[in-house]
């Protein structure tokens, strides 16, 4: 049986571990079928799959990924897959238990699985030598395991640095953990554990895009050509995403001005990518299923004041009144960010390069940044 617990512990790849797809012909069509746990991974295996393959999430629009659970109809659904496409990291909280018994014939394939893994919390604030030692020990782990999940990440990894080029090697104020597989991420959100919002990176998307593409085209190889054009496209336009849009974009907000308080600690990829601090959450940890203690709430008023933080984000995927009340106590102006969800498909943020065209202008818009 193909499952998911704790970690990554299966990842099923280039075809020796990939559950053989029969049937399809006489299942839902000639097309495979592929459920993706959000919006967002969706989105991108939408991109690679085009018309060869169908794509669903399984949660919908605006649901809190930290605390989504299945109802039966999504049941159904995980176990008429043909694979399932997860985020990994403990990213999706409620759904492990049913995604590890979706069935036998179900590949579930951790999309993160060759992401550089980043710690949220303080340990990301203060770059220590422990982050440094676990990323020293990454590339031991790499050279020590020859199973096909190094070699394919070795392989993503030179892809990946051949469209990005040093781009990918940007700002490291805080030193990755490991690449996903590598890691056990548990399933505590204490500081310095792995922070599962990998998306708000482009870079990372673009090494969901390859592990889609592979896994699509393992299952399905008649259409692997196809796959292929798709995830070329998909990648040339995220490449042209950050370059042409983001990169000029942020380069106009002051960097003194570049801090950010958000609702949870979904921005961290993002801030470490293009220079950001986090200064601080309103929901601590790197799930939204925490609460603040009153002193937690007054910490981060104090510092909002201290860092001279020009705004608040609240987010369309959580509750945002405290948010809200303390934008309002410290007089800052409160934005609202998509996050863990796309937005409605004819909406501003309806598709992942909408999304962050989204984000983008908003923090230009909140923290002075130039409109172009
Ligand atoms: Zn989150």
């Amino acid at each position: 049986m193909h499952r998911v617990s704790g970690l990554l512990v299966m990842l099923l790849l280039a075809g020796a571990h990939l559950a053989p797809v029969g049937g399809l012909a006489q299942e839902g069509g000639d097309h495979l079928q592929v459920v993706a746990s959000f919006s967002i991974l969706a989105d991108v295996a939408r991109n690679v799959a085009g018309d060869a393959a169908d794509v669903t999430a399984l949660m919908p629009l605006n649901a809190d990924p930290h605390s989504f659970v299945p109802a039966p109809r999504d049941l159904v659904a995980l176990a008429e897959a043909d694979v399932v496409l997860t985020v990994g990291a403990s990213f999706e909280e409620g759904m492990a238990v049913s995604v590890a018994n979706a069935g036998e014939d179900v590949n579930v394939v951790v999309a993160s699985a060759c992401v550089a893994i980043l710690p949220f919390g303080d340990a990301a604030a203060h770059g220590d030598d422990a982050a440094h030692e676990e990323a020293a020990h990454e590339d031991d782990a790499a050279h020590a395991d020859d199973s096909e999940i190094a070699a394919l990440c070795a392989t993503h990894k030179a892809e990946l640095a051949a469209l990005v080029g040093e781009a990918a090697d940007a700002p490291q104020d805080a030193a990755p953990l490991g690449r996903l597989y590598t890691l056990d991420c548990g399933e505590a959100h204490e500081a310095g554990g792995c922070d599962p919002h990998v998306w708000t990176d482009p870079d990372n998307v673009m090494l969901w895009t390859m592990m889609v593409r592979d896994t699509l085209s393992a299952l399905d190889p008649d259409h692997a050509a196809a796959y292929a054009d798709n995830a070329t496209a998909y990648l040339e336009a995220l490449n042209a995403l950050v370059n042409e849009e983001i990169a000029p974009a942020v380069s106009t907000i002051p960097e003194a001005s570049r801090k950010l308080v958000t609702n949870h600690a979904a921005l961290g990829y993002f801030a470490h990518r293009f220079g950001f601090e986090v200064v601080g959450l309103v929901i601590p940890g790197a799930s939204t299923l925490a609460e603040p203690s009153a002193a937690e709430v007054a910490g981060l008023i104090d510092a909002i004041r201290a860092e001279g933080v020009p705004a608040v984000f609240a987010e369309t995927t959580a509750n945002p009144d405290l948010a809200w009340r303390i934008a309002e106590e410290t007089g800052v102006p409160f934005y609202t960010l998509y996050t863990g969800s796309l937005g409605e498909p004819d909406g501003p943020a309806g598709t992942y390069l909408d999304y962050m065209r989204h984000n983008v202008r908003t923090f230009v818009a909140a923290l002075g940044g130039t409109v172009q």
